[in-house]
């Protein structure tokens, strides 16, 4: 291991952000009837009015920044998720991942198009995705192209992040500190 590297993977890790699914939910307490749900989120104007913003939890923001990461986006509402979701969570505005030029013909079958996109933006340094549509070729992407530890921490999208989401990122966040 170099000292360029060590040095990445000293670094706070970067946390790799979904919305659709991890912080907006698509269960509801009536119950696994509501399953349809996602076919909603991709198709109803993403405003104010969006009443899918309800499902927002505001205090999932401050949870989010007390793990110690630098937080990114990494979601179809791309800036949008500044612009409607950092206020209510009472997030700063982030970064937010670009979705690359390449079509999803040009990476293997079951590559997630984020995926390429954030182990590049992450250079090596630690990092950990919370997405909820995390797959087998995604891992193995990862596990090879990325040098660094990494994370991939697939959430139930019937629920959004809970209680034991948490103690797993936390978990992961303290393993990967320098002693
Ligand atoms: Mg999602």
């Amino acid at each position: 291991m170099t000292s360029a590297h060590i040095q990445k993977v000293r670094q706070r890790p970067l946390l790799f952000l979904d919305v659709d699914g991890p912080l907006i939910p698509f269960g509801s307490p009536a119950g696994p009837s509501s399953a349809t749900a996602p076919a909603t989120a991709t198709t109803a104007p993403r405003d104010q009015g969006n009443p899918l913003l309800a499902r927002l939890d505001p205090g999932i923001g401050r949870r989010l920044l007390s793990l110690g990461c630098h937080l990114v986006w990494a979601t179809t509402w791309m800036e949008e998720a500044n612009e409607v979701v950092a206020p209510i969570l009472g997030l700063p505005r982030l970064p937010v991942l670009d979705r690359p030029d390449t079509g999803p013909e040009e990476g293997p079958r079951g590559l997630h198009w984020k995926t390429r996109a954030l182990v590049e933006r992450a250079e090596g340094r630690p990092f950990i995705w919370v997405d909820d549509e995390i797959g087998p070729m995604d891992h193995l992407w990862t596990d090879a192209a990325h040098p660094g530890p990494s994370l991939l921490h697939e959430v139930d999208p019937t629920r959004g992040l809970t209680d034991t989401d948490f103690v797993a990122l936390a978990a992961w966040c303290r393993s990967i500190r320098p002693t």
